[in-house]
């Protein structure tokens, strides 16, 4: 990586028409497979958790490998040359590639790529904070659409990544469906560097660990490269503390690898750690945490809608999020915490926790 600073952005004003107009003939041309998929948003009135999820059924999952399906001789870095039939960007800021997505669910679903390898298991440079936040402020600011979108970054093994070579990921919200981290910013907008002092917002009725920082209006200067590391460098640090206490505590004698989702809007930042990517019914990355649940088997995702009372398709309609495993109910939010680790509630943090 270079270490210049990317404080002017060479990121086209045009970029919304640009990705589009390169997905539609990627798409026509075969180079690209999208599998349509079904959605509905329901909304969880268990206990406190006032959640919504956005609950994809998309087959197509099925047929890609995750991690722990491809072995060593077939692991080739799709990264390393990007087919030119992908490639939106060759030489974005001089250090990364912008990519469509090959596989994807949602269209013009963009990979931020870094030229040369770089692991999946390092942390976000200052660098990539800034040029995701600018290529969410383009696309969010695109006259002819008004959609919104969200960057995300699977961190390490257990993060639900697939791919070693570092890459951020942006696509649009559903834009009915309100994440956790949305509710948290509307209640609470205002700005801060967390510390000892000021916890990083979290909602108590979640029962899975989260951290959210709020940032600064996007239409003001006050966004820039040092603001977005402190921002990520003190979530990361909070994130880092649950692999050390869960390193003390455990009794295995073993460190789990540390892995974490981070996902960023224009409004928002947020860490998650995590401590599996799949407990064996549903594998998740960052979605997941964004309230966006995908589910590849038809009868996994009919055991979910069958909790509405008249299964109606009634994207409104309100309805506990629950699904059946082995005769067993369970919550999404379960599968989630089994997946990351317990929220600690109102426990008061230390300096030890920065
Ligand atoms: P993750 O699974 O989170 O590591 O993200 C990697 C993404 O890369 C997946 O969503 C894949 O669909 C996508 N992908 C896999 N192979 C290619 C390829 N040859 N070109 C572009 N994207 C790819």
């Amino acid at each position: 990586m270079s270490n210049s600073v990317a404080t002017t952005s060479s990121i086209p004003d045009n970029l919304h028409e640009i990705v589009q107009t390169k997905y539609n003939k990627a798409l026509s041309d075969g180079n690209l497979v999208f599998t349509k998929s079904e959605s509905k948003l329901l909304k969880n009135t268990d206990g406190n958790t006032k959640n919504q999820y956005w609950v994809t059924y998309a087959p197509s999952l099925k047929e890609k490998p995750e991690r722990k399906d491809i072995t060593d001789n077939e692991k080739s870095n799709p990264f390393a040359k990007p087919e030119p039939e992908l490639t939106v960007i060759d030489d974005l800021e001089g250090d990364y590639k912008l990519l469509l997505n090959k596989f994807p669910i949602i269209p013009n679903h963009l990979l931020l790529v870094t030229k040369s390898f770089e692991s999946q298991t390092a942390p976000l440079s200052p660098k990539d904070l800034l040029t995701s936040y600018n290529l969410l402020k383009k696309l969010d600011n695109d006259d002819e659409s008004d959609k919104r979108h969200v960057a995300f970054y699977n961190c390490g093994v257990n993060s639900g990544s697939s791919q070693d070579h570092k890459h951020l990921q942006i696509i649009e919200l559903p834009g009915k469906l309100k994440t956790l981290q949305d509710k948290l910013v509307k209640k609470d907008p205002g700005h801060f560097i967390p510390n000892h002092k000021k916890e990083p917002l979290k909602d108590n009725s979640i029962p899975y660990a989260h951290f959210v920082v709020p940032l600064p209006d996007p239409d003001g200067n006050d966004v820039d490269e040092d603001l977005l590391a402190m921002v990520y460098s003190s979530l990361l640090q909070r994130t880092l503390t649950f692999f050390q206490q869960w390193s003390c505590t455990s009794e295995e004698d073993k460190r789990l690898p540390i892995s974490y989702n981070f996902m960023m809007t224009l409004e928002w930042i947020c860490l998650v750690p995590r401590s599996k990517s799949n407990n064996g019914t549903i594998g998740f990355n960052s979605t997941g945490y964004l309230n966006m649940v995908l589910v590849k088997e038809r009868e996994l995702y009919d055991k979910i809608l069958s909790y509405f009372e008249d299964g109606t398709t009634n994207t409104d309609a309100v309805e506990d999020v629950k699904t059946e495993v082995e005769g067993e109910v369970i919550k999404i939010d379960d599968i989630l915490l089994d997946c990351g680790f317990p929220n600690r509630g109102d426990a008061k943090p230390s300096e030890y926790d920065y």
